[in-house]
């Protein structure tokens, strides 16, 4: 792997322990100064006001992964940089771009606790922290996570947790959690531990989920150690998040050979979304997919960028777009290994048809001031709008 300057006398021990990672995060604009002597002032300015407003965060090992120009910069369209560089006010500012005004997932009716969201019958979600190991700018959770007027209200969780697990004695068609955040994995071993045996201490649920991104922000959280409490506890599935085949590293092959060594291994499944200029082609997702799936992890979800998500305007794509590119690929790739490509709506997740002129059940049309829009029928049978983007060039493949 192709390492930094600076990181190359990192003593191997410091690197591959996970919270010297954390400790050694950029954070703003000087920091990437540090690594990227050379941006210019312009950019480091713009990451500055970036990060001042939502949270930056890039681990050492990431930075591994970018790919650089003769200059030390990186390059304009390398496929990890994209995921989490600031960006520019203009790159945030198109039609149903982030606003923190419109909700694209989480409503008030469904959330008894600030932690437990309730949207469909017999499961739940519990984000335990609104913090990740890393922070990618695309995240549909912006105003939970990445907005630091708002993901960094205080909450008093030793509370919020009580009243979440009293929600699920009482809800007991709640039989699968699945637990998110944030990024769950932020959590110490112990601490993830209690929250376990606290949700195993309900009879009612029956299989568990945990969902993180640690394999591609921070892998080295992986330890035997945190296994050994998937194990003792069951987990049924991981859910996984990378978005190009170049996060599938030999570090991550590595930490995923220790559910082996431990003589278990959940359902593992990936989900990740649809980003312009990163994995938009045939190409890249057959790749992803079919290493994934080599890998004995299952292609779950492929997510259409989700609406009211910073940054939609320049590194979303449009939904008909991202159905003419799984409908090259659907015959390319083992049938286990194609995901199913969805889109969220306040209402419930909804699969894309892969028709290019939609479905009787999935309209594309057109707004008053022609932007594209859809009406489908969800899943509880009601016809909804959903907004979506105009095709364009990606702007930042210069
Ligand atoms: S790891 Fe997940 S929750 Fe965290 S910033 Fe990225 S997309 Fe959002």
């Amino acid at each position: 792997m192709k390492r930094f300057p600076l990181f190359l006398k990192t003593d191997p021990k410091k690197w591959s322990n996970w919270q010297w990672q954390e400790q050694n995060r950029l954070r703003n604009g000087s920091d990437i100064k540090s690594f990227f002597p050379r941006l210019s002032d312009n950019e480091v300015k713009t990451f500055n006001e970036y990060a001042s407003k939502y949270k930056l965060g890039i681990t050492p090992y990431l930075l591994s992964l970018i790919k650089l120009n003769k200059n030390g910069l990186p390059l304009t369209d390398d496929p990890v940089w994209n995921q989490f560089k600031y960006f520019s006010p203009e790159e945030t500012s198109g039609p149903s771009d982030y606003d923190s005004r419109h909700e694209n997932w989480e409503i008030p009716g469904e959330m008894p606790t600030p932690m437990i969201q309730h949207k469909y019958p017999g499961r739940a979600i519990i984000r335990l922290v609104n913090s990740c190991l890393g922070y990618c700018n695309y995240c549909y959770l912006t105003t939970r996570i990445i907005d630091k007027k708002y993901s960094s209200r205080k909450q008093n969780n030793g509370k919020i947790w009580s009243d979440t697990l009293s929600y699920l004695r009482k809800n007991p068609d709640i039989t699968d959690v699945l637990i998110s955040g944030g990024d769950p994995l932020l959590l110490s071993n112990s601490r993830l531990e209690q929250v376990f045996r606290d949700l195993k201490s309900i009879k009612s649920i029956r299989s568990i989920r945990l969902n993180t991104r640690a394999l591609t922000h921070n892998p080295y959280r992986f330890d035997a150690g945190l296994v050994k409490i998937f194990k003792k506890y069951n987990l049924t599935v991981l859910e996984i998040h990378m978005s190009h085949p170049v996060e599938l590293t030999g570090v991550v092959k590595e930490k995923l050979s220790l559910f082996d060594k431990a003589g278990y291994r959940p359902i593992i499944v990936w989900r990740a979304p649809l980003l312009k200029g990163i994995n938009d082609d045939e190409k890249t997702l057959t790749a992803l997919f079919n290493a994934l799936y080599e890998n004995r992890i299952i292609p779950y979800y492929l997510f259409h960028y989700a609406p009211y998500t910073l940054g939609r305007s320049t590194i979303g794509v449009s939904v008909k777009a991202g159905a003419r590119i799984m409908q090259k690929i659907r015959r390319k790739v083992p049938g286990i290994a194609f995901p199913r490509y969805t889109l969220f709506h306040v209402d419930g997740k909804h699969d894309i048809p892969l028709e290019p002129s939609g479905t009787p059940g999935f309209v594309y049309k057109n707004s008053n001031n022609n932007n594209p829009v859809i009406k489908f029928k969800n899943w509880k049978q009601r016809w909804v709008t959903y907004q979506d983007i105009k095709d364009a060039p990606c702007r930042r493949k210069k």
